[in-house]
């Protein structure tokens, strides 16, 4: 069964074939949905539009979402393609390297600002962009992780980020309810993704993750995508303004099975 027939999707934040957007536009492709792809910039058009092509996605785009002029320029564009949109992935983040390593009390000034910029006010600012061709029913998302609530060493400056996207998410769920529009977040568990690659003793802490996940199992970017496909479907049509675990139950655990006791 397509759940995702008739609906038109934009997936922002496709970097490569590792991307978590990447996982979400093959499953959105699955379900039969009409599906948009912006990428960050020239670099990264080299390999975001093959990808595309790959599904017959010729709506491609760039967009610095640091930039609203790109931002509106972008809505501007789909809805001149699509009309309108039924769903919104947002899925980036962005802290200077030297961010993700040592004390976060040594978070410069502009990295806080650059983090908070990317990767939490640029989902605020798209929904603002594509709220007038919003359809009813329509599904806005983005991606967390459990840094925002519990502290994991070196990811600083995007745990607080992600505190932040989480509750941006909240508040605009209750801004979006009215309208019967949606807003929800997903928060996946580690994957060796280009964004992972720049927090500090990322590797180390992936591979002890599958040791103390109830699933003992990884998680890979089509699980995201499966849970993206609820979230942007029908199915979850009464569900907003939450954070949904996409991580082996991982958050669950507060000691774990292995725990060393000599
Ligand atoms: P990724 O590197 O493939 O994706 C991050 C994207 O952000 C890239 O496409 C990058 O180009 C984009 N980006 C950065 N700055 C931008 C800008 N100024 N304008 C437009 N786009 C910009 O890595 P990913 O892991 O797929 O990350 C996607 C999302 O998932 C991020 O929000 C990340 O924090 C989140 N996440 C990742 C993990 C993980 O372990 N990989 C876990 C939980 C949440």
């Amino acid at each position: 069964m397509k759940l995702l027939e008739g609906k038109n999707a934009l997936v922002f934040g496709l970097a490569n074939k590792r991307s978590i957007a990447w996982g979400i536009t093959q499953a959105f492709h699955e379900h039969g949905a009409n599906i948009g792809i912006s990428y960050a910039g020239e670099v990264l058009k080299k390999r975001a539009v093959p990808l595309a092509d790959s599904l017959g996605i010729d709506f491609v785009e760039s967009c610095d979402v640091s930039s609203d002029e790109q931002i509106a320029q972008v809505a501007e564009k789909a809805k001149a393609h699509f009309g309108e949109i039924d769903i919104i992935v947002h899925a980036i983040a962005f802290a200077n390297r030297d961010e993700l390593t040592g004390p976060y009390y040594d978070t410069s000034r502009e990295g806080f600002r650059m983090a908070m910029d990317i990767s939490v006010y640029s989902f605020v600012r798209l929904s603002h962009a594509f709220q007038p061709l919003l359809r009813k029913g329509a599904s806005l998302m983005t991606l967390t992780y459990y840094g925002a609530e519990k502290v994991v060493p070196s990811y600083n400056v995007m745990g607080v980020a992600k505190a932040a996207l989480e509750a941006s998410t909240r508040y605009m769920a209750r801004d979006f309810g009215p309208q019967g529009i949606r807003v929800n977040a997903i928060s996946a568990g580690p994957i060796r993704t280009l964004a992972a690659a720049g927090v500090g003793g990322f590797k180390a802490m992936h591979r002890k993750f599958v040791d103390m996940a109830p699933l003992r199992q990884e998680i890979t970017i089509e699980d995201v995508g499966g849970t993206a496909v609820y979230l942007a479907s029908d199915l979850s049509a009464k569900t907003t303004g939450e954070v949904i675990y996409v991580d082996s139950g991982y958050n669950i655990i507060g000691i774990p099975e292995n725990f060393d006791d000599d």
